[in-house]
């Protein structure tokens, strides 16, 4: 629950903000990270989330970050998703985050707070995970590079007291061909009845999925069936589809089986598309 009193702080370094979450463990408090603050007040709302203390991220320069280097795209964790798409440097991160809730929430939602919310669609994460991008984490132990698809597993696998600082995007993967999908139930915004994320690196086409199972996920046994050329395409979605871990989603978005469906579908959508057929 969110106390009457909760107490803010806005840190202008990644030092700062680290002694302060440090500080208010001290004290006792719950303190939390703060991106855009939309599932913080949302969930606290509801008793979902508990905290006395935010920490707001927005403060620190290299969370604001989106510039390219020798070698890489940076994205700051604490950018809001509707400053990524205005500048358009990654494509295919428009893409998927213009998808996202609407435009008025994206204004506040960050892609670190997208990215590290309960929520658990978390659909700005997919481009990252095919495009096989790195998580600079800040914490007690410094500034450490990790690679995504090792420290997300269902969700970003921080310890107590980590936050996410940026995102590093290798520059080849930045103009690769790619389709982003988002099926919904109804209505033009809303949460994914189906989220695809899909990108041709030379021959292989990797894929990413949110709104299939309650997390998103990038699976190497599905990129496997689906890039067997030597079967018909029909064959290698029906194999692809045994590979989906469990379990996957039957709720009020769509049941398993018409989930699966669409998922059929949409693949087949995505590789006549990315195979030039
Ligand atoms: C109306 C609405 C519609 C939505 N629709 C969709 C949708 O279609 N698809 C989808 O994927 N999501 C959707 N969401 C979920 C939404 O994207 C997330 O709840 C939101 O992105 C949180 O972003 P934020 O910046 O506001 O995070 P905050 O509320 O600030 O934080 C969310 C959580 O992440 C933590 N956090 C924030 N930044 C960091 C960081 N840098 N490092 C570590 N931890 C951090 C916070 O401590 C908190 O636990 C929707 C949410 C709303 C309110």
């Amino acid at each position: 629950m969110l106390a009457a009193n909760i107490e803010y702080y806005k840190p202008a370094t990644i030092q700062a903000a680290l002694e302060q979450f440090y500080l208010l463990k001290n004290k006792r408090k719950r303190p939390i990270y703060y991106g855009g603050g939309t599932e913080v007040l949302t969930l606290g709302r509801l008793n979902l989330i508990e905290t006395d203390a935010v920490i707001d991220l927005k403060g620190i320069r290299e969370c604001q970050s989106f510039e390219f280097d020798q070698e890489y795209l940076i994205t700051g964790a604490a950018l809001p998703l509707t400053y990524i798409e205005e500048k358009n440097l990654f494509p295919l991160l428009t893409s998927s985050s213009m998808g996202i809730a609407d435009h008025t929430a994206r204004n506040k939602i960050t892609i670190g707070g997208n990215i590290c919310g309960q929520i658990f669609y978390r659909e700005a994460v997919l481009p990252f995970l095919i495009c096989e991008s790195k998580a600079v984490i800040a914490g007690e132990n410094g500034i450490q590079i990790f690679a995504l698809n090792e420290i997300f597993n269902e969700t970003l696998q921080l310890e107590e007291g980590q936050f996410l600082l940026q995102l590093l995007t290798e520059k080849r993967y930045i103009h690769l061909p790619f389709v982003s999908i988002k099926k919904r139930q109804q209505w033009d915004t809303g949460y994914p009845l189906l989220t695809v994320a899909a990108v041709k690196v030379e021959d292989q086409i990797r894929f990413a999925f949110s709104g299939l199972c309650p997390f998103p996920f990038r699976s190497r046994k599905m990129e496997d069936e689906l890039n067997n050329l030597q079967l018909p395409l029909k064959e290698r979605i029906s194999r692809a589809l045994l590979q989906v871990p469990s379990p996957i989603l039957d709720d009020i978005e769509g049941s398993k089986d018409y989930r699966l469906f669409v998922l059929r579908n949409t693949l087949n959508e995505i590789i006549l598309d990315l195979e030039g057929k």
